[in-house]
């Protein structure tokens, strides 16, 4: 057992705080990782506070994990030390199942998330990377492009999948508009992917001070949607839209702006449910769907397009004890647009 230092929360109420957690001995197939750093994700917030009520206590969030390998078991063929690495939401799944073999293991129905799953090794909650380290068996450790700045690179691992996966999906491409809905994490990369594929992007925002920036990360047009008038001038025109909302909103007002067929997905997960309209639906034989971030081989594939394109995540770098004081700021939507922990700031 290898003991590291991490950030935990003890209840759903009490801020996260320092402490120290068990790590398991790497097996024949585990790569053991020194976290370098680690994004915040608000599903990291929803956990910690068991706004989707599954959390066990204490509670290690964190899976946006990049690093260093500081060792690696006798049988890992695809990682030696010293490589840099990363390591998002999943760690572990059951390789058996349909899911699995199609390379989509985030819907397996025992895939082993990277935190408030059962490890079995340990027999205990899976811990996250708010951590100085981390043990994963090698097929869920992804390689990180050499060109890309690291730090700017760990968000990819949960916000830059779970937005390229639907992307791709649903085939977004030239020819196309596509909304983005929500500046933060996600959708800062949804636009900015939307932007790589070629379709002509608009971004529905909340916060009138994200127009420029919202312009600058790649979208053609911004719309304030708390404004009728600007919504309503885009009414039956989206082919896509993607909802990266952390909060309960008024999704029917999206419905109505997909053109015959389009398709609205939600990526977000608001811990009250979204009411939905038969009405906005019904019309123009719209759909709506969900996406939950991406299999290990479309992250590596993601990883890798990245590099090719220079893609990075516009980052706030904070220090391990400024993780409270960086969940409410993301609570007010003033993140622009990710918040990372620089690791080495446990250290001390
Ligand atoms: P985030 O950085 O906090 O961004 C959320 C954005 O939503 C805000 O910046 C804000 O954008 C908008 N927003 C917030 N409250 C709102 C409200 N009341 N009404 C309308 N818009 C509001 O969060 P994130 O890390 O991107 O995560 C977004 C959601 O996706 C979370 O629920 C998270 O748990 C979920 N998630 C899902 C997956 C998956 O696999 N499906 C993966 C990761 C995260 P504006 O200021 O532009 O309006
Ligand atoms: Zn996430
Ligand atoms: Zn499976």
């Amino acid at each position: 057992m290898n003991h590291t230092k991490a950030y935990s929360a003890a209840s759903a109420t009490s801020p996260l705080a320092a402490t120290n957690i068990n790590r398991r001995q790497p097996t024949a197939t585990d790569v053991q990782i020194e976290i370098l750093y680690c994004g915040v994700c608000h599903s990291d917030l929803h956990f910690a506070r068991n706004e989707w009520g599954f959390t066990q206590y204490p509670a290690v969030p964190g899976h946006e994990i990049v690093g260093r390998v500081t060792a690696v078991g006798g049988g890992v063929k695809k990682f030696k030390v010293g490589d840099t690495v990363g390591v998002g939401c999943l760690v572990d799944s059951c390789r058996t199942c349909p899911d699995c073999h199609s390379g989509l293991e985030q819907f397996c129905t025992n895939m082993v998330m990277t935190y408030g799953s059962l490890d079995k090794h340990l027999n205990a909650p899976t811990l996250g990377g708010y951590s100085q380290s981390i043990v994963v068996t090698e097929d869920f450790v992804l390689r990180m492009p050499a060109n890309l700045n690291l730090a700017a690179a760990a968000p990819l691992l949960c916000a830059g999948i779970t937005t390229y996966s639907p992307l791709k999906h649903w085939k977004v491409g030239p020819g196309q508009k596509v909304g983005i809905v929500g500046l933060g994490g996600l959708g800062h990369m949804g636009v900015k992917f939307a932007r790589a594929f070629g379709a002509h992007v608009v971004l529905f925002t909340t916060s009138p001070n994200k127009v420029a920036d919202g312009k600058r990360l790649g979208a053609h047009e911004v719309v304030i949607s708390t404004d009728a008038a600007q919504m309503a001038a885009h009414a039956n025109s989206f082919d896509f839209i993607l909802d990266a909302v952390s909060a309960t909103h008024d999704i029917n007002a999206y419905f109505n702006l997909l053109k015959r067929d389009g398709n609205l997905t939600l990526v977000g997960a608001p811990e009250k449910p979204l009411p939905v309209a038969a009405f906005p639906l019904i019309f123009k034989r719209r759909s709506f769907s969900g996406s939950l971030i991406g299999g290990l081989p479309e992250t590596q594939e993601m990883l890798d397009f990245c590099g090719k394109h220079n893609i990075t995540c516009d980052i706030e770098m904070i220090r391990m004890d400024e993780i409270n004081t960086a969940y409410e700021r993301m609570l007010k939507s003033d993140v622009k647009y990710r918040f990372v922990i620089d690791m080495a700031s446990l250290k001390s």
